[in-house]
């Protein structure tokens, strides 16, 4: 039996930490948990919209969110682990419909280990005009890529949005707007996929207000942007280096 620590942050997020004698997939699991409650806390996550998902290191499988399940009366057994060809390692319900994207995520991509996707408004109200954001904020190039470009529309759950997402993916930026349907951001660790998450919100937002004023709107210099995405790139070689589980 895992020990585990319940903390009330308020009353509506509960952070569950268990260190000792976790499961082969607890961890990741419980960083899915707690990532849907901070997501849904701060209405990224709507209804039962978008999914979490966090790399299990060395096991080449990831912990994902259940299919149509309420984030607030989600459990960490109701929590999914599939290997990269979606065979269910552990988990009693459907995984999530974008199992597939998140697989073909983590295959093409050694340096990312937590994916959230969401249907966060303002970047959904980007996806709905397809305009991509430009390079605005020198945070936002540090964090997510020298731009947040939309990737070209195709149904839920099918192949052809998984290739278009890891076509996509391979600019190595951690942010993107999927045409007609939501935001995905990519982290080193779910601490960075949420932070991504909430600099595509500021980002989104400040572009669409900028945009409605009609009046020209203006980027950073071309050798700040290099500047910053050399920054990023450099961390994630480190990580691709380490990587190999990819
Ligand atoms: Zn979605």
């Amino acid at each position: 039996m895992a020990a585990w620590t319940i903390i009330l942050i308020n009353e509506s997020l509960t952070i569950i930490t268990g260190e000792e004698n976790m499961g082969e997939f607890e961890s990741v699991k419980l960083q899915v948990l707690n990532a849907c409650r901070a997501l849904v806390t701060s209405g990224y996550l709507i209804a039962t919209g978008g999914n979490v998902s966090v790399r299990a290191m060395e096991q080449a499988a990831f912990a994902i969110t259940p299919s149509n399940f309420d984030y607030m009366q989600m459990s960490l057994t109701d929590i999914c682990v599939l290997d990269y060809d979606l065979n269910l390692l552990e988990g009693a319900h459907k995984p999530s419909m974008e199992s597939g994207m998140h697989a073909g995520i983590y295959q093409a991509r050694a340096d990312v280990n937590a994916v959230v996707h969401t249907h966060q408004v303002y970047a959904s109200a980007l996806a709905l005009i397809n305009v991509p954001i430009p390079a605005l904020f020198d945070e936002q190039v540090l964090f997510l890529g020298r731009s947040v470009d939309i990737i070209p529309y195709a149904p839920s759950g099918t192949n052809s949005l998984v290739d278009n997402v890891v076509r996509a993916s391979r600019n190595h930026h951690n942010a993107y707007i999927i045409q007609n349907h939501g935001a995905l951001c990519f982290g080193p660790d779910m601490r960075r996929a949420i932070h991504n998450t909430q600099v595509l919100d500021k980002c989104s937002l400040a572009y669409l207000l900028a945009l409605c004023t009609g009046r020209e709107t203006s980027t950073i210099p071309v050798e700040i942007q290099e500047m910053m995405f050399a920054r990023l790139r450099e961390d994630q070689k480190k990580l691709e280096m380490d990587g190999g589980n990819a």
